[in-house]
């Protein structure tokens, strides 16, 4: 499906950075439009495949382009005063040509975590095509305002968007590597998963035609449900060339003989793999209200019956009677991978705590800020008030 990305802030910048880079690999043409917003100047600078034109840097008469620390109120308020220069960069998006708006966003930080939900208020009262955000929860260990931030985020997010795909970056810490290395890797993986559900729905003139393609229409109607969504992945590399044997090197051509029980048990063992493995947001599945199914891979890899299979599967495990299912063909691909949408899940334990530790911060923070006012006051006081301010 078409999409057009708003990155706001710096970690929406830098995955949908990642996003251009990753359709340019794939030929897959998601991004219809990319526009990245943020109140930093120097992040905006840094990224290399969103065009010059279509960055906005916003709230320069109030943070002079140094971004809002974290501040995700802040963050809101620039937002909303300069939405109509947000608006002018969307205005010159064929948005007659787009199926639904993706805003990515960190919600641990200020920009786009205040900003995201005020863009997402905004497009949904202008447009009539869907507005979904990705959201990244910050890793536990960034502490309590980040945490904060990120629970408020959640919230409105949900309340302002027509689906909420959430990844969580705790969930895919990796010890031992820096900041930096690790996002790097995180954005891969995010790009990777929301690429193939993205990227199904796609058919290209004289493109490859599959036995069940999925159709945008298929993942819009998956998010309709609304709410909260996570997505599951599993991949098997193919050992092309054994297969192919000595003739099709010889030919050129891939003369594969492909066993079509071999790839029904392959796909249902994928569909599984995705579903109980690692999920952009850790939840439990039964009681998920809609799912879709992504198989990609080469055409002769995917068949209708193993993608039937993994459906009813998936139909068992979450109690959904909604569960869709269909093929991405990429004949250049060397693997076969599922991607599981789980649409409004409602069981997940991760929110919970993030919203506890949500409380306990905001308590943490009052509590301080009114000790703080208090010694202060006794500090620039004299015990007996007898000095007077100068005026
Ligand atoms: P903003 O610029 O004020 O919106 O804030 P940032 O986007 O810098 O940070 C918000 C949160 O996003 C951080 O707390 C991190 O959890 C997360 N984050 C920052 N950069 C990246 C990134 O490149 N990838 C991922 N996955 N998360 C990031």
């Amino acid at each position: 499906m078409k999409l057009a990305m708003i990155g706001f802030g710096q970690a929406g910048g830098k995955v949908l950075d990642r996003f251009l880079e990753y359709d340019r690999e794939q030929g897959s043409e998601i991004v219809r439009a990319a526009v990245a917003v943020n109140t930093a100047k120097a992040d905006l600078m840094g990224l290399e495949n969103i065009p010059e034109e279509n960055r906005v840097l916003i709230g320069q008469a109030r943070v002079k382009g140094h971004g809002v620390g974290a501040d995700n109120e802040l963050g809101a308020e620039v937002a909303e005063e300069d939405i109509d220069e947000v608006q002018s960069a969307i205005d010159n998006i064929p948005v007659h040509e787009v199926d639904a708006f993706l805003i990515i966003a960190g919600l641990g930080g200020g920009t786009g975590s205040g900003g995201g939900p005020v863009l997402a208020k905004h497009l949904k009262r202008i447009y009539t095509e869907p507005v979904y955000a990705l959201g990244i929860l910050p890793g536990s260990e960034e502490g309590g305002i980040y945490t904060l931030n990120a629970a408020r985020s959640f919230q409105t997010f949900v309340r302002e968007t027509d689906n909420l795909l959430v990844f969580d970056n705790d969930n895919w810490r990796q010890s031992g590597e820096s900041v930096e290395s690790g996002y790097a890797e995180i954005n891969r993986e995010i790009v990777e998963r929301f690429g193939i559900l993205f990227g199904a729905g796609e058919i290209r003139e004289g493109g490859e035609v599959a036995e069940s393609v999925v159709d945008s229409s298929e993942v819009i109607n998956t998010l309709a449900c609304g709410g909260v969504s996570t997505v599951g992945y599993a991949s098997e590399t193919l050992d092309r060339e054994r297969k192919g044997g000595l003739l099709s090197k010889l030919t050129g051509e891939a003369e594969e003989e492909v066993d079509s029980t071999s790839t029904t048990n392959r796909i249902t063992s994928l569909v599984r793999k995705g579903t109980l493995g690692r999920l952009t947001l850790p939840c439990e599945v039964g009681g998920t209200e809609r799912a879709l199914l992504v198989l990609a891979g080469p055409p002769k890899y995917l068949n209708r019956k193993g993608i039937e299979r993994g459906r009813k599967w998936v139909e068992d495990e979450t109690g959904s009677m909604e569960v869709r299912g269909g093929d991405y063909p990429r004949s250049r691909s060397e693997k076969v991978a599922s991607v599981v949408l789980l649409s409004g899940v409602t069981n997940v334990p991760r929110i919970k705590e993030l919203q506890q530790v949500a409380v306990e911060a905001q308590e943490n923070i009052d509590d301080l800020r009114d000790a703080s006012a208090e010694n202060l006051d006794q500090l620039v006081n004299d015990n007996d008030d007898e000095l007077e301010p100068l005026f």
